[in-house]
């Protein structure tokens, strides 16, 4: 049975307007899961009516009642877990493990921003001439669009509409085409907490319906997770308007492993690192530089882990991971996997779809001998795949390593405090890990350095994103 659902606009779930359909397709089977209203002009013209009429009066309750709202959806998303679950690994094709995880990460991510209501705070200043105050306001920017890509769809939902509504914003969120199912629920759920109208609306839609949003004047800030390529376009079209810009977007994260690293622990986190959701998360390892002494110990043993991995069926509880989200993107690793094969890398193992008749697959997939120009090492994969160079000295690893349009996730294995050391001093990027698989903290700050971001989200930095400076001179 085909489910079918609609936009999420001021309190109601409607039809589009124009009449359009996302077909969603469940990518393990390769079947039409669900079909979802797209919504086009009008659609997104009363969502962000709906969300600026809604705004005043939310920004006006005390930040405790704006949080006591993100509790009782944090309630409603625990009450729901096993059916978003089902619901995220029907169109995402994340193992149903993996899917749990990211409705309990959701329900957390709101009671901790909850927890921000008698935290986040202002100033007062001194003042250059007598009798007068100067107060330095904590406010919100207005209404929010939030644009979501796939992978993790409920996780980044939550992620951006907490620290919105806590600091006093209204907002509309548009999930990606791939994956509009799980922010539909949501809304329902937003109903169920009874949070007031237009507080949160929901859109799906395709680029089309992003663009709308982006460029609607009523849009102050514009909180987007996704490619390098779609945060350039959406922070173009957010300034024809002016409207500030978030841009969480794409990794191409390295791992350093020197010989002094516990081999065993950089296997095992490198590979936990590479597998998880199919490879499909901006932060994990997608390229590693081993120092040449422990390189052949490091490429047998990684094999061998590899081969380990069980990949199929998202809803069968001994797999490791499950499909890719689509057709294209197989095709795009299946591409740069022989192009770098044609260039002279080694296919230690996988490379191919396994045994599966349906469904996305990509098999756990190690390549030796690459080199730092090929596209596999250079540019974002998302997929099961990693590519092993060699190194001879830290510099050179460095080097390379920073030798990046991208700086989101990096990762060094040492048993030596002087090369973490300088590794974290060094290494360009938002967040380093040391003998340790990339996942950061809620209380931390994700942010990407060069290609990867603007701004960055979690913790107190994160949540400041969603506010605005207001300073108010009291002479009395
Ligand atoms: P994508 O950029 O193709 O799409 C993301 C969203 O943007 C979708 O909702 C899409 O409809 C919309 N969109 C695309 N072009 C647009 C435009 N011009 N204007 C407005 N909206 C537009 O990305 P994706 O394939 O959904 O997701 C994968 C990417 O997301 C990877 O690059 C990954 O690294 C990145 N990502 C980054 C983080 C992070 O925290 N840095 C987290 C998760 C995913």
């Amino acid at each position: 049975m085909v489910l079918n659902y609609q936009l999420f606009i001021d309190g109601d779930f409607r039809p589009a307007t124009q009449g359009g359909v996302i077909e969603v397709m469940n990518p393990a089977t390769e079947d039409v899961y669900a079909t979802v209203a797209s919504a086009l002009d009008e659609d997104v013209q009363e969502a962000v009516t709906a969300a600026k009429r809604a705004q005043p009066a939310w920004a006006k309750l005390p930040a405790i009642e704006r949080g006591r709202a993100l509790n009782a959806l944090a309630r409603e998303l625990r009450q729901h877990t096993e059916e978003l679950a089902r619901i995220l690994t029907y169109e995402q094709g994340k193992v149903l493990s993996l899917a749990r995880g990211e409705v309990a990460a959701a329900a957390d991510y709101l009671d901790f921003t909850a927890e921000w209501a008698r935290r986040y705070e202002g100033e007062i200043l001194q003042s250059d001439r007598p009798n007068e105050n100067i107060f330095m306001f904590t406010m919100p920017v207005g209404v929010v669009a939030g644009i979501l890509p796939w992978n993790y769809p409920l996780f980044l939902l939550v992620r951006k509409l907490a620290p919105a509504l806590l600091t006093g914003n209204t907002i509309v969120i548009k999930p990606s085409e791939e994956t509009p199912v799980n922010a539909c629920e949501f809304g329902r759920l937003v109903q169920q907490a009874g949070l007031p109208a237009g507080v949160v609306n929901i859109l799906p839609g395709g680029r089309e319906t992003g663009d709308l949003l982006c460029r609607h004047l009523d849009i102050r800030l514009i909180s987007f997770t996704g490619s390098v390529a779609a945060g350039k376009q959406i922070m173009a079209a957010a300034a024809t308007h002016m409207a500030r810009v978030s841009l969480e977007l794409g990794g191409k994260a390295p791992c350093i492993v020197m010989e002094d690293a516990d081999i065993e622990l950089a296997v095992n986190s490198i590979r936990d690192s590479r597998i998880h959701n199919a490879g499909q998360v901006c932060n994990c390892a997608e390229r590693v530089y081993v120092q040449r002494g422990r390189l052949a110990e490091f490429s047998t043993r990684l094999v061998e882990a590899m081969r380990q991995v069980r990949f199929g069926d998202p809803f069968d509880e001994t797999m490791d991971y499950g499909p890719l989200i689509n057709d294209t993107r197989r095709q795009a690793i299946t591409h740069v996997v022989r192009e770098a094969i044609n260039d002279g890398a080694e296919l230690l193992t996988g490379g191919g779809y396994g045994p599966h008749k349906r469904g996305f697959y990509f098999e756990p997939t190690v390549l030796g001998n690459c080199t730092q120009n090929m596209r596999l090492v250079r540019e974002e994969t998302f997929g099961p795949v990693l590519p092993i160079i060699a190194f001879d000295e830290l510099d050179e690893a460095l080097a390379m390593v920073n030798d990046s349009e991208y700086g989101l996730t990096s990762s060094i294995y040492t048993r030596s405090l002087h090369t973490a050391m300088r590794a974290s001093n060094e290494l360009q990027y938002g967040e380093t890990y040391v003998n340790r698989a990339h996942s950061e903290a809620i209380q931390a700050f994700h942010s990407g350095w060069k290609q990867s971001g603007i701004g960055g989200a979690d913790g107190k930095y994160g949540l400041l994103e969603y506010t605005q400076k207001r300073v108010v001179y009291m002479q009395n």
